[in-house]
Formats: structure tokens, sequence, C-alpha cells
């Protein structure tokens, strides 16, 4: 209780200080205030981008740039019980003020000075959250019904009425910026070329279940129920998506597959190709966004020569059903991430003879020691009673830098790897090739540079440690011939049916195939910070390329990822849509860095 005085205290006395440097435009003394290795980390509120400034010199930049529009006010404490010290760290939330906005944000002083900051805009000035009435009471009660109101909606809307935001996918991200742009009075369709919103996971293989728990998992407005199971089945999950987008009165077109997307700079306006039950229909909105999925729905399927040779069935993980049917068979796998790990054990399960084919070593996690090493903290029913909101819990993610991402991820993944020595030491012992992730930060590490060869252990890898699902590592796959799979070290595995789960395309190859390769060219890679690292070459950007922000093409959005980051980023990409839709100036800061 007193370190927490004391660290608010702390918290407060810099924050006053840095109010009034601002307030006096003197930029110096602002700069005073910040360590000499230092982070800002803005969402909006100061820059209408995502962007990390890496030194006091950037900050100063920015601060010389934007001061005088943005107007930075009231910066104050926030959630004080919450703020705590620790060596010489001491950290908080914060909230302030901008001239259109109202911001929240996260600080953390090293020895007395700002070593990160965190500033994010909340709200909206004249266009703040507020509960919707639902219903005119007394002499100017409602004439047509709510039912009667949505019905006339979604009749007029994509056909009378153009919407101002139009979103590829009814996935967790379509649906999750839906409803905050419903809630921000953003005229939206959303267009998902399956029949139901749920159907992509409904469609997967039938074992699969959320490997997140459900604390991490809750949508904007709307946290799952008290019994809700911790791991979700897909299927369950598949209804949620289903359920939430009737409650929260968005309109989607189900059936409804966008061809072909073009930018008019003149209008400013997409014109954006549907094809809906055989037909086509052209939809003119402002603002198109890419919710298509980061990974899960373009297949990523190799070309190996003999696969036309090859007398078996073949098919990507995406469209494999189950084990039924496979049993007697011979069936490989190729791939050693999520997926791979789920099909191989089910087909383990139902007695099927499977052998993954693992050609580069992956991160493995047992779900338990995730939960408790990395998780906990943040999002499980201990962090919710410390007071650690799912909400609350993304700004702390947010706050910090992806400079300093190892130096946060790395004590979580070390200590996992000394509680489960025995079980690593047990994977190798069986021929599993591990690695750790970039710079030893494991999944979250692998995930944000694209590359998602890890899997969260459920009882899998015991099944590989004891020989019930066959493994073939250290060598990829050479040629198939008419009936088994060659690998390149000449090993030659039996099989009459050949799984690829070899993961997915990317984000920008939509951009490419819905609207043209000069504009996916135009905005370059989508997702990735610059880490070097093999699937996500530099040059270091410090933030996730395109993600939720303002792209070269204008009107164009990517939003995608985790539910978590569906939840959180949903609501800056909805602001933005907002604010341009209102004609508030949003002028970006740093595009073209
Ligand atoms: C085996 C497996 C397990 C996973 N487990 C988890 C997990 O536990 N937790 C988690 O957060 N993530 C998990 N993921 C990742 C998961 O796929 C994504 O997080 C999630 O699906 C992303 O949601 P999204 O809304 O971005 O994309 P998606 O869910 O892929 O939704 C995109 C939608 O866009 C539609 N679409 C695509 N193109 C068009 C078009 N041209 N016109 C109209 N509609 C179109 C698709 O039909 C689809 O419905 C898993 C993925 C796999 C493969």
């Amino acid at each position: 209780m007193l370190d927490q005085t004391k660290a608010s205290t702390q918290i407060r006395n810099v924050l006053s200080e840095l109010d009034q440097a601002l307030t006096n435009n003197n930029i110096d003394d602002a700069l005073k205030l910040f360590a000499d290795e230092c982070y800002w980390r803005d969402l909006l509120s100061f820059t209408w981008n995502i962007k990390t400034l890496e030194s006091k010199e950037e900050i100063r930049l920015m601060i010389a740039e934007r001061l005088v529009v943005v107007r930075p006010t009231g910066w104050a404490t926030d959630q004080e019980g919450l703020a705590k010290r620790t060596d010489n760290i001491t950290e908080g939330f914060i909230r302030f003020d901008t001239a259109v906005g109202y911001g929240t944000g996260y600080i953390r002083l090293k020895n007395g000075l700002i070593w990160t900051l965190l500033t994010t805009m909340q709200d909206l000035k004249g266009h703040e959250f507020s509960r919707p009435i639902g219903a005119n009471h007394g002499e100017h009660q409602d004439e047509i019904s709510w039912a009667e109101k949505r019905e006339v909606e979604l009749s007029e809307l994509g056909v009378t009425k153009q919407p101002y935001v139009l979103i590829i996918g009814a996935g967790q991200n379509g649906l999750s910026l839906g409803a905050r742009l419903r809630q921000l009075n953003v005229p939206t369709l959303i267009v998902e070329k399956d029949e139901r919103p749920g159907d992509s996971w409904r469609k997967r293989y039938k074992t699969l279940c959320l490997h997140n728990p459900v604390w991490e998992n809750h949508f904007p407005y709307l946290d799952f129920p008290e019994n809700w199971p911790v791991f979700t089945p897909k299927d369950k999950y598949a209804d949620w998506l289903e359920a939430y987008s009737k409650l929260m009165e968005l309109n989607i077109w189900g059936g409804a597959e966008a061809k072909h997307a073009s930018y008019n700079h003149d209008s400013q306006k997409w014109t954006v190709v549907i094809e809906r039950n055989g037909e086509e229909i052209t939809l003119q909105p402002n603002h198109l966004v890419f919710a298509t999925g980061l990974s899960g729905s373009r297949p990523n399927m190799p070309n190996i020569p003999g696969q036309d040779e090859f007398d078996g069935i073949q098919q990507h993980s995406a469209e494999h059903p189950g084990p039924e049917g496979m049993e007697g068979k011979n069936v490989v796998v190729i791939g050693s991430s999520t997926s791979a790990h789920d099909i191989c054990a089910a087909l383990a399960k139902n007695g099927v003879d499977v052998t993954m084919v693992q050609r580069s070593p992956s991160y493995i996690v047992k779900s338990e020691s995730f939960m408790k090493h990395v998780l906990r903290p943040l999002y499980s029913e201990e962090a919710v009673a410390s007071g650690i909101t799912a909400e609350k819990a993304d700004l702390l993610n947010a706050s910090i830098p992806f400079a300093k991402f190892a130096d946060f991820m790395k004590p979580g993944v070390d200590a996992i790897r000394e509680a489960d020595a025995g079980f690593y030491q047990a994977l190798e012992d069986a021929g599993f090739l591990l690695d750790f992730g970039p710079g030893g930060t494991g999944l979250f590490g692998k995930y944000l540079t694209g590359t998602n060869n890890y899997y969260i252990d459920i009882g899998t890898s015991q099944m590989i440690i004891d020989g019930k699902i066959k493994l073939a590592s250290g060598s990829g796959v050479e040629k198939l011939d008419k009936n088994s799979v060659i690998l390149e070290d000449d090993r030659q595995i039996p099989a009459d049916v050949v799984i690829y789960a070899t993961g997915f395309n990317s984000m920008e190859g939509w951009a490419a195939e819905l609207i043209s390769q000069d504009v996916a060219d135009k905005i370059g890679t989508v997702w990735g910070f610059g880490s070097g690292t093999q699937k996500d070459p530099g040059p270091w950007e410090g933030e996730l390329r395109n993600m939720w922000k303002p792209t070269k093409q204008e009107g164009l959005w990517f939003q995608g990822s985790l539910i978590a980051h569906a939840r959180f980023y949903s609501h800056f990409v909805a602001l933005q849509l907002k604010a341009r839709m209102e004609g508030v100036p949003t002028p970006i800061y740093g595009l073209d860095d």
C-alpha cells in the first residue's frame, strides 16, 4: 500500500512536470523528463497513427510537429490502486486529454525518468461512448419498432444506401470492428463469403479448441459469461461469433464474396465487386477493410515434385475434416505447428498410423506452463481478482515497445524452460527439433514475426515422446511417389494420405488478389515489425506493418490477428474511421517512415 502510494505520487509528479512543459511548449523541459533510453508508443492521440518513437530525438521531432495541434492537457494518474514500484521501475496507468479526444495510457519510470510511455486515444470529443437509448418514451414514442428499423436498414444498406465502411470477412476481426463502428454510428456493411459467421471455424477439424483461455478472449462490449469453458470448442466458438453478430446488430451479407476492388482518387471511394447468390453487385464505400484472416483463410499449398503421381489423398490442413475414414491408412502430416499437432493427435487416438514430418524447429510450450508463467498476470481469474480486466491487460500489453519485447518475454520463456526441462529433454530425445523463438521470446515472438511454427501443448507432445505419433525430423520433403513421401535425406515414408499442415498465405497476398499487385507493392509487407528474422526481414519498423493504421493506399485498412488483438485494435481502427467520417482532421505522423 505504501509502495502504491509512493508510486502514484512519483508518477503524478512527473506527469505534472510533463503537463507544464508541454503546455508551455517547452520541448527541452519535456525531454529532460525522459531517460536516455526511452520509448513513446502512441496509438492515435498524438500521431493519428500507431507509432513508437525510440529515442529522445525522435520524441523531440514528433512533439515539435504535433504539439500545437494536439494540445495535450490534464495529465494525471489513473487506476491508482494498480500503480507499483519494483527495484528502480515505477509504473502505472495514466490519462490525459487532447484537443479532439480523451486518452489513457501507461507509464514506466526508470530511476524517476520516463522509460516507456504509452498514449492511446479512447474517445473522440463530441462522440463519446454512450449506451444507446433504445426506445423513446412519452409522447415521442417510436412509431416503428426496433425490428422494423433493422429490417429497413438491412434492406437499404448496399442497395439504395452505400456503406461508409465495407469490411471483407466476418471472422472475429470483422465482427469486432463491425461492433465498434455500429456503436460509433458509422454505416458499415460486412461481406462474408461463407453463409454464416463462424463457418470458417465450423469447417476446421472437429477436435479443435481455442488455445487461448477465456479471460483473453472477451469481445468488444461482450464478455464471455461466467460459465463459459476455459478453452472454447471450435463449433461453440462459431456459434458465439454468429450470436455476437446478431446481438451487435451487424449488417452482414452471407454468401457474398468480394471479387475485385479499385480506388478512385477523385471520388475518394472504392468500387468493390461482390458476388452474391450468383449475382454481381457493385458497392462504393469510402473505406475498405480487409478482415480476411491473417492466418487461416488462404492455405499455403507447397508444390512438391511427384504430387501428380501420388495415388492417395492429399489435403491441406484447412480441408482436413478429422480422422474418420482414415483407419488402417498410413498418414503423413507435413509440418510441426498447431494444426499438425492437433491433426496427428486425433489420428493417433483413432488408431491411424501417423508420421509427422518436421523440417525445422518449433517452439512448444505446455498449456498449463504458458498460463502460469506468461498469461496469468494478465489474463486469468487471478488477474481479474487483482483488478486487471482484459481491457487493462490489453493496455499493459500494448505498453511494451517492440524494441524491448524480448526483455519482457524472455524471463517467462526461460522460467518455463527451467520448470519443464525434463519435458523438453524428452522431446529432444524423441528427435523433436526445438527452438525458443527469436531472441528466446517464445510463442509471441514467433507469432509477431510471422513464424507460426509453435504449439501450445495439450498432450500431443507426450504422444510424440511415447512414439504414438511417429516423427521424421530434420529434413524437408523432396518428392512424392505413388505411395510414399521421400525426404531430402532419402528416408521413405509409406503414405496413403498426405496432409499439408504448411500454414497460410500473407495478408498482402489478399491485396494483390483483390485489388492489384501495384497496390500490394505500394503498401508493402503486412505484419512483422522488421526484426530481421527469416520471415520478418528488416528494415526495423518497431510496429506491426500496416496493421490497424493508415496504409499508403488511401482508404485501405487491415484488421486481423488473435481475439485479444481483434478486441483491442478494432477500437483504434473504428476511431480512425469515425474521425474521417466526421471530418475531424487526422494528419498522420510518420506514414512514410
Ligand atoms: C488450427 C488453428 C487453430 C487456431 N487457434 C486459434 C486460437 O485458439 N485463438 C485465436 O485467436 N486464433 C487461433 N487461430 C488463428 C485464427 O485462425 C485466427 O486468429 C482467426 O481466425 C483470425 O480471425 P480473422 O477474423 O482475422 O480471420 P478469419 O477467422 O480467417 O475470418 C476471415 C473471414 O474472411 C472471409 N473471407 C475471406 N476472403 C473473402 C472474400 N473475398 N469475400 C468475403 N469474405 C471473405 C472468410 O470466409 C472468413 O470467414 C487458429 C488457426 C488455426 C488454423
